[in-house]
């Protein structure tokens, strides 16, 4: 790749009446802005300009390799080798919630799937494959369905304003709170609504992990792997468990048994 930008741009040189030797066109091409990133080979260039927004970002970075360098010398040489996670998390895409920093993991600790509101659907093959990837070839041990208060996208599928593309993506939240509406309205408080949204959309995702013949096929053949609602609460930086934790087709089916005034009062 290297001889073909180098040549392209001794032919524009060389077209424009110049007859140097290789050697100084070469030299001159120097001054010659080309695309720092040709070819892709080279690996990533040094810096951007420093006066790029994100010139920062590359800054904070090399001085965090440095710190963890400096903890232990062959990190990054051991991860370079693979990964082999105990935890899956499936959590929103809010960038409040950043799962290795609020576990305190290192990278190589957990593997990650986020999207708004931490929805997990048997349509969506992005999340799917998260989860077939973890479980049946890196075999976690636990997955971690993470919702959080306060959370936008749970907000927005209480309310009937339309938000464009991601009212889709809503809908699923939406058919939660279809599911729990009676227990909803009963709630006066909007905050408190959202609150028990947020719980509910999590448990649902729970029980869709659980449901999913990626789990099933998991349990059939005997490997051990379990199924946990957490929720994060932006105000405090605290995970609460959610009493979900589902580690058997026999732990889903009691939880799918649960009615929804059960959840809201705690009585059967
Ligand atoms: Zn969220």
């Amino acid at each position: 790749m290297t001889d073909i930008v180098d040549t392209l741009a001794i032919r524009k040189y060389t077209a424009a009446g110049h007859h140097e030797s290789h050697y100084h066109v070469a030299e001159k091409l120097a001054h010659v802005h080309l695309a720092p990133r040709q070819p892709v080979t080279y690996g990533p260039s040094g810096r951007f300009e420093h006066d790029h927004p994100l010139s920062n970002l590359l800054h904070k970075n090399e001085t965090w390799a440095k710190s963890v360098v400096d903890c232990s010398c062959d990190f990054f040489e051991r991860g370079a080798l693979g990964q082999r996670p105990e935890v899956l998390w499936l959590g929103c895409a809010d960038s409040r919630v950043p799962e290795c920093e609020i576990l305190q993991l290192a990278p190589g600790d957990v593997f990650t799937h986020r999207n708004i509101a931490n929805v997990v659907v048997n349509t969506d093959l992005n999340c799917l494959s998260v989860i077939q990837y973890a479980v049946d070839v890196l075999k976690v041990k636990h997955i971690i369905v993470c919702g959080h208060y306060g959370c936008g996208g749970v907000a927005a599928a209480l309310g009937e304003h339309s938000y464009g593309l991601i009212d889709h993506w809503l809908l699923n939240i939406k058919n939660v709170k279809q599911q729990h509406i009676k227990g909803l309205d009963d709630l006066a408080d909007e905050e408190e609504k959202c609150r028990a949204l947020v719980e509910l959309n999590a448990r649902q995702s729970v029980l869709n992990v659980a449901k999913s013949p990626i789990l099933r096929a998991a349990w059939e053949r005997g490997q051990e792997v379990d199924v946990t609602g957490l929720v994060y609460d932006i105000k405090t930086g605290l995970l609460g468990e959610l009493g979900y934790h589902i580690s058997s087709l026999t732990d889903l089916a009691d939880h799918e048994e649960t009615g929804s005034s059960v959840l809201f009062t705690g009585k059967p």
